[in-house]
């Protein structure tokens, strides 16, 4: 894995990902070209403070331009920077940084399950598995509305163009029209394949990990194939 560098990068753009206005994307463009794994982050500086971010897309060519997802979080010091600071705006970052990245020596099973944010993680593991062969994805995604959802496109282009890709959303908050998965992604761990091969990507917030690894551990899945990243408490 690359050693962390400290470099600036300069806000390209952003946009709403949700209709809802809960989330919101940003591009930066990095002064120094960087090599990262999917599901690796970085980390900005601001005021002498840190704060993560997954890089949401995969490594480009120039290897300088990176995405983040960000949910918008009232006094939210360093998510209200990104939110509004104006495009061209320079900011201090560190990366990349993270073991929540693909395993594909030991297994052709993975399961990837995110509540909220946490799938700005998961995206680029889903993506990159999908073009490795002989390995099946089922992605879970726990978030609360039907406004909140977002990459939908995103996930329903890689279930038509590779068989090996399967994911679902479960809302705890569904309105009527909503007739997919209700409830919180525990809820539907008994619906998910897998073996004692199958290694397990978490993320999202602390009880959502919590629960999850116990719920794990009764169905006899190995701490080691349990890799998570926790957003927050
Ligand atoms: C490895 C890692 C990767 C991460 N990746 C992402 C990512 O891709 N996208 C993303 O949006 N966040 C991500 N986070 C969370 C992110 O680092 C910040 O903690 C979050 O954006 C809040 O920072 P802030 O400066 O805006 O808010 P702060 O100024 O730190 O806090 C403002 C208020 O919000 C509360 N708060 C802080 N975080 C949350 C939260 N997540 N949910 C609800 N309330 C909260 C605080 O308790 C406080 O009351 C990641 C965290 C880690 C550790």
């Amino acid at each position: 894995m690359q050693k962390p560098i400290h470099t600036l990068a300069r806000i390209e753009s952003r946009h709403n990902a949700d209709v809802g206005g809960k989330y919101f994307e940003v591009a930066l463009q990095l002064d120094e070209a960087v090599s990262y794994l999917p599901g690796q982050y970085l980390n900005i500086v601001l005021d002498g403070q840190r704060r993560s971010y997954s890089i949401t897309n995969l490594p480009d060519e120039s290897g300088r331009r990176v995405q983040l997802l960000i949910e918008r979080l009232p006094g939210g010091l360093a998510s209200r920077f990104l939110d509004t600071a104006p495009v061209g705006t320079p900011v201090e970052v560190v990366l990349p940084f993270g073991r929540l990245v693909p395993q594909t020596d030991k297994t052709v099973r993975h399961v990837l399950i995110a509540t909220g944010s946490g799938i700005a993680s998961l995206r680029p593991i889903a993506e990159w598995l999908c073009r490795q062969n002989g390995h099946t994805t089922f992605l879970l995604w726990g978030l609360r509305r039907r406004e909140n959802i977002f990459w939908k496109d995103v996930f329903d282009r890689l279930a038509a163009e590779h068989d090996t890709f399967r994911y679902d959303i479960t809302l705890s908050q569904p309105d009527d029209e909503w007739n997919g998965r209700v409830g919180r992604v525990t809820d539907h761990l008994a619906d998910i394949t897998f073996d004692a091969t199958s290694y397990f990507y978490l993320c999202g917030g602390k009880p959502m990990l919590d629960d999850m690894r116990a719920l794990l551990k009764q169905h006899a899945v190995p701490p080691a194939h349990i890799l998570t990243e926790q957003f927050h408490v």
